[in-house]
């Protein structure tokens, strides 16, 4: 984790005008500097950047923050990512905390992986534009296929002679490891012999979404039938196949600005669609969408429109993976590429006007367009259009996020007439896929919270002290040992843990959360004096006149450590002074608080669910059941980061 002194150091350094303007043409116009917008489509500026009060606004999108905040909005960059960008960019050395060996060996593997891949390209890109056997074999190849040399630039193509280990001895030559190569996949060892694995094969880098060479697809040259058509990189610290979309860097922010993302299946669609002119396009590589993709997606738009040829494996293909794009909210559309083309050769025929009409007249909302090809797949087939009821109805409930509730309906009432089925029939069939992933949700949960524990024998036991946290009164107790401990440290510059606290009680409505009565008495004297303009420190309690207080102050500031274990573990043996993390154990007893309230609103709304009969009160119930799990969810995560941090 970066330090808080790197973190601080960043922040001095920053100079906005400087940060944006790396990105966005800007003019000065009097104090302030304005631009073009990068974040919407816009032809007069209204993106402002005021260097006084280091902030960015744009007053056509409304979009707005700090120069860390820009950096993440525009590179879709964690907080993290955007202070290590920014640590590079001003030359600061980024001191860690807390990094435990194996991931800063993790780190540096991946590190080396990612020099020796910068390196290959560059080799490979010489062997196809330089080399006799790269421009006979492998260049008039590409140009027969259309592409021209800006393309093969851009992308960074590259040739892999077609020779036994001439790229692996250049490697070994300018230092490179032999663990490292091997690791690459560039590498392959037979028979004691170190051999190039791509030999004779086109090299397409793959770029994560910030630019860097993550690994590599190689291509046959034409339709040999040595082995696969492709080879890819294998799986390493750097190279990670189920987040990576084929061409992202170059896409992100024509997407950005198109708002919406087209999805084909291979390098070569995208490559082709680029040189037309078409920007806004990714690859999944062939193998069905992963959940990483699709955030990654999401990151941009959500707007998903699936380019796919016309053979049936390509249909099967689109199809896979396509509820969890649902689940994961995205609005996603089909288009069948024409005349048994395939999107490379389609976009090379048409250009890329009429490609992008073709699109926009000829897509079609998913759901509709599964529950078109499976009716005309089930003909007259009865038992097979009953089938085709219980597919569309499971579709539509992966529908399930609060704010996809009229979407769903719309859904409904549409499929339903096209099915020729009852309303509330297809309605009653979507509840029940609902139901059912509910209580799937809830097993995978409890597994992957179990797996998250890295020792096993203690997950357990681990599992019981959190369980018991919710049962006994240990999260309040932990609130009111802050408020006491805590109570008059600075939370924020005007107000102190005591007001942040009670404001966050009123606010989330949590006082009925306090079932001890001793603690509810701590807090309204507390409040009470804090209402006469003084404030009460941990003395007062301690040394309360009502004994039965004092031991209650006592038991709470001697047992502080039991409302984070995690917490206790993670900073064995370390000196730290603990008035420094008081903020972190003040926010982690809030959200323990929050999660307590969360949970038996679940409780009562499974309760109410039970008893209701009528169906679009179920429905609803459903929605909130769905919007308190995601509210839960986050709230475990928030105590993780918490713990962790
Ligand atoms: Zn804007």
């Amino acid at each position: 984790m970066i330090s808080q002194q790197t973190i601080q150091e960043i922040q001095s350094r920053i100079d906005i005008y400087d940060i944006v303007g790396s990105f966005v043409k800007l003019k000065r116009r009097g104090t302030n500097f304005i631009g073009n917008c990068p974040f919407h489509n816009e032809k007069t500026p209204s993106f402002t950047v005021s260097p006084s009060k280091e902030i960015y606004k744009c007053f056509g999108c409304g979009k707005s923050g700090n120069a860390i905040g820009f950096v993440m909005e525009h590179e879709k960059y964690s907080y993290v990512e955007a202070l290590r960008w920014l640590a590079t960019r001003y030359n600061i050395d980024i001191v860690e905390t807390e990094t435990s060996p194996e991931y800063k060996e993790q780190q540096q593997t991946a590190d080396s992986l990612h020099i020796l891949n910068q390196f290959a390209a560059k080799y490979f890109s010489a062997q196809l534009l330089e080399s006799e056997e790269g421009q006979n074999n492998a260049l008039s190849y590409l140009k027969e296929r259309g592409f021209n040399e800006l393309t093969i630039e851009k992308f960074q193509l590259g040739y892999c002679l077609n020779q036994r280990d001439a790229f692996t001895k250049e490697a070994l030559k300018h230092q490179y490891s032999e663990d490292i190569l091997k690791k690459s996949g560039l590498t392959i060892e037979r028979d004691g012999q170190l051999l190039d694995n791509y030999r004779g094969r086109i090299i397409f880098p793959i770029q994560n979404q910030s630019g860097k060479i993550i690994g590599f697809g190689a291509r046959v040259i034409g339709s040999s039938d040595r082995g696969p058509k492709y080879i890819n990189t294998p799986e390493n610290e750097l190279y990670v196949k189920s987040r990576i979309l084929y061409g992202s860097f170059f896409a992100r922010h024509p997407i950005d600005k198109f708002d919406e993302c087209y999805l084909v299946e291979g390098y070569t669609d995208v490559t082709a669609m680029h040189q037309a002119g078409i920007e806004n396009v990714v690859a999944s590589g062939g193998t069905s969408l992963t959940i990483d993709q699709l955030r990654l997606i999401k990151k941009y738009t959500n707007n998903l429109t699936i380019i796919y040829d016309g053979d049936a494996a390509g249909v099967k293909a689109a199809l896979r993976g396509l509820d969890l794009a649902i689940e994961e909210g995205l609005n996603v559309q089909m288009v069948l590429i024409p005349d048994k083309e395939d999107p490379d050769s389609y976009v090379m025929k048409v250009g890329a006007e009429e490609f992008r009409n073709f699109i926009n007249l000829n897509k079609k909302d998913f759901i509709l367009f599964q529950l078109e090809v499976s009716l005309t797949d089930a003909g007259n087939d009865s038992t097979r259009k009953a089938a085709v009821v219980n597919q569309i109805a499971e579709s539509i409930s992966k529908l399930s996020r609060a704010e996809d509730f009229t979407r769903q309906q719309d859904y409904i009432k549409r499929c339903s007439s096209i099915l020729k089925v009852d309303e509330q029939g297809l309605t009653a069939l979507v509840k029940k896929f609902t139901i059912e992933k509910l209580g799937k949700d809830e097993k995978k949960f409890q597994r992957n919270t179990e797996e998250k524990e890295p020792e096993q024998q203690t997950s357990e036991k681990e599992d019981q002290s959190l369980d018991l946290l919710f049962k006994d009164e240990m999260n309040e107790q932990g609130v009111v040992r802050s408020l006491i401990e805590f109570g008059n440290q600075p939370w924020e510059e005007t107000n102190s843990v005591a007001d942040y606290i009670f404001l966050e009680i009123e606010k989330d409505g949590l006082e009925d959360l306090f079932d001890n009565k001793l603690l509810v008495e701590i807090i309204n004297e507390y409040k009470s004096i804090l209402e006469r303009g003084t404030r009460p420190d941990e003395k007062f309690f301690l040394y309360h006149p009502d004994q039965k207080i004092g031991q209650m102050a006592v038991s709470l500031l001697t047992e502080k450590h039991q409302i984070s274990p995690n917490w206790a573990k993670f900073y064995q043996g370390k000196i730290l002074d603990r008035s420094d993390l008081y903020r972190e154990e003040v926010r982690s007893s809030m959200t323990y608080l929050k999660l307590k309230k969360v949970k038996r609103l679940i409780v009562e709304n499974q309760y109410d669910l039970e008893k209701e009969q009528s169906q679009d009160d179920i429905l609803i119930l459903l929605h909130t059941h769905k919007h308190l799990k995601e509210l839960e969810m986050q709230l475990m995560k928030d105590i993780g980061t918490v713990i962790f941090k």
